[in-house]
């Protein structure tokens, strides 16, 4: 079996020149055991340190825009546009957490006096979140900066004081070996320890770096088969660690009775545009979308189908995809409950193929009839208008909660908007109104997580709170100053801190 890694040009499927081989087991142990003696020295560096170099790798990436589109876009077909855009977000993410390392409220810094209290005297307390050790990243073939080596967990983890050690994706190892070497060679420029960012290559590569007993989280952004044979492998440890996993979603839009009547044909286009982001490989994509049946809706269907007809081929980031795409669509073409479908224009070569649009009603719908396709494809459901909430209701109930749920509402729904937010609120991770759920801002009061199989925790993979996932809570009990961590001594007034109880802003 070749140990050779090399990506595939999915405009062609032609295999490109080997970046680099399998990483064996020996080696993974390496690269841990530096990432472990890496972990106390970077946290020790304190915040500050890391805020330089949070910023400094913003910088490098930045002055390498050229390399890493030219080469991401040899490996997954995306243009310039998209990831142009893409490594915009990526660079802003790294600034965006040193904000958050500087600002400092992450750590929760809470100080409760010694003093007496109705269960009699208490010690001094002081907790603080402390950084978890060295973290293992899986990035997903979609998006090669913003969810891959330079992507939000690393930025995450890194600006948390953990180090880490990437599985690069198969879909596009050079430009993961390239990311790493901007990443190692800004850790050296500005002081870190070695250790600080490592790589690992090929599937076992993967499953040693998991297995060992150093690593102390993963963050991983995938597919749910490939999510679950991590958590299987993470049973299999001696001492079990967390697993933030970014899965998959089918991220339903409803369309009331108003807003179709409202603006049908927007709609209908606005869907078709956001279903094509990115070949559709997205995993905020709308995957089914509800329309009331009638003339409205019967507009937005129009212009939806005329749209995708319109589209030119896309091309898919690698085989698996592409096989699973003509797979599963090719099903739902033989589906009798779907009652119509339109195709785009024909694919060409390589990984590409076809746009697709399946239609289908709510009463023909059934648990498990849609599941998360990877490409330009969806599912429109009619429904009755004078029945809207029990629609909702039966077509959530046929699908697994996702990431992001959106209610497209016009004038006159007021009565209704607040029982269906209550339907799709216990279903989804972030409700949009009146837009579409692909973009997903790098902020602070982001949410990209949902109920499983969306994500397996309760934690954001996207925005401020994403460092939470890479700390842990210690609380010191009548310990000395000079031990303490700077943030926790009394005279510190640099972030916000609970103190005896009451919140106290920076100073
Ligand atoms: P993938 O095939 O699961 O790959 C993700 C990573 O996991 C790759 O490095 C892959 O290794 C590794 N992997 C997969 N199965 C493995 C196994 N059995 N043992 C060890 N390693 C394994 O996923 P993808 O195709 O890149 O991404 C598409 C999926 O990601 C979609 O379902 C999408 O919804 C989801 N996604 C979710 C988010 C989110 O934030 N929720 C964002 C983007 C994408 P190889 O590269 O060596 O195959």
């Amino acid at each position: 079996m070749s140990t050779t890694i090399a990506g595939t040009d999915p405009r062609t499927a032609t295999t490109l020149d080997p970046v680099a081989e399998a990483t064996t087991t020996a080696e993974v142990d390496r690269l841990v055991d530096a990432a472990a003696a890496a972990a106390p020295e970077l946290q020790q560096r304190g915040r500050e340190f890391r805020v330089r170099l949070l910023k400094a790798i913003a910088g490098a990436v930045e002055s390498r825009r050229a390399d890493l589109i030219e080469i991401a876009s040899r490996e997954t077909g995306f243009g310039e546009a998209k990831l142009g855009a893409e490594l915009t977000r990526t660079v802003f993410q790294f600034n965006f957490f040193a904000d958050v390392v500087r600002e400092g409220e992450y750590l929760e810094a809470t100080i409760d006096p010694a003093g007496d209290t109705p269960m009699g005297p208490r010690p001094d307390l002081r907790r603080i979140l402390v950084p978890i050790g060295p973290v293992a990243v899986f990035g997903a073939s979609n998006f090669p900066f913003a969810f891959s080596v330079l992507g939000g967990d690393t930025a995450s983890a890194i600006a948390a004081g953990a180090p880490v050690i990437v599985k690069a994706h198969d879909s596009h190892p050079g430009t993961s070996t390239l990311s790493l070497h901007i990443l190692r060679e800004t850790a050296q420029a500005v002081g870190a320890p070695p250790g600080t960012f490592g790589i690992v290559y090929g599937i076992q590569g993967g499953a040693d770096l998991v297995a060992h007993p150093s690593i102390k989280a993963v963050g991983f952004t995938g597919s749910l088969s490939g999510g679950k044979a991590l958590i299987d492998i993470i049973n299999g440890r001696g001492e079990p660690i967390p697993f933030y996993g970014e899965l998959s979603s089918i991220n339903p839009v409803i369309v009331t009775a108003n807003a179709a009547a409202e603006r049908a044909e927007d709609i209908g286009s606005g869907l078709v545009a956001s279903i094509t982001a990115g070949s559709g490989q997205m995993c905020t994509k709308p995957g089914v979308i509800l329309v009331p049946t009638g003339a409205d809706g019967d507009r937005l269907v129009a212009a939806a189908r005329t749209a995708v007809s319109e589209l030119a081929p896309q091309v898919l980031l690698n085989e698996r995809i592409y096989s699973t795409y003509g797979h599963d669509t090719a099903a739902l073409e033989n589906e009798p409950a779907i009652t119509d479908f339109t195709t785009g224009r024909s694919a060409g070569q390589g990984y590409t193929v076809a746009s697709k649009l399946f239609e289908t009603t709510v009463s023909d719908l059934s648990r498990g009839l849609i599941s998360e396709i990877f490409g330009p494809v969806t599912v429109l459901v009619r429904y009755d208008a004078s029945d809207t909430a029990n629609s909702l209701i039966r077509t959530l109930d046929a699908l697994e909660p996702a990431l992001t749920a959106t209610l497209h509402i016009g004038a006159g729904d007021e009565e209704v908007v607040g029982e269906l937010v209550s339907i799709a609120e216990p279903r989804a991770g972030r409700i949009i109104f009146n837009g579409f759920p692909t973009g997903v801002a790098v902020s602070w009061a982001q949410n990209h997580g949902g109920p499983w199989p969306a994500t397996n925790s309760i934690h954001t993979s996207v925005g401020a709170t994403a460092i939470r996932r890479f700390l842990r809570p210690v609380t010191y009990q009548d310990a000395p100053e000079s031990v303490l961590p700077p943030e926790l001594r009394d005279n510190y007034t640099h972030i916000p801190r609970r103190v005896d109880g009451v919140l106290q802003a920076a100073r």
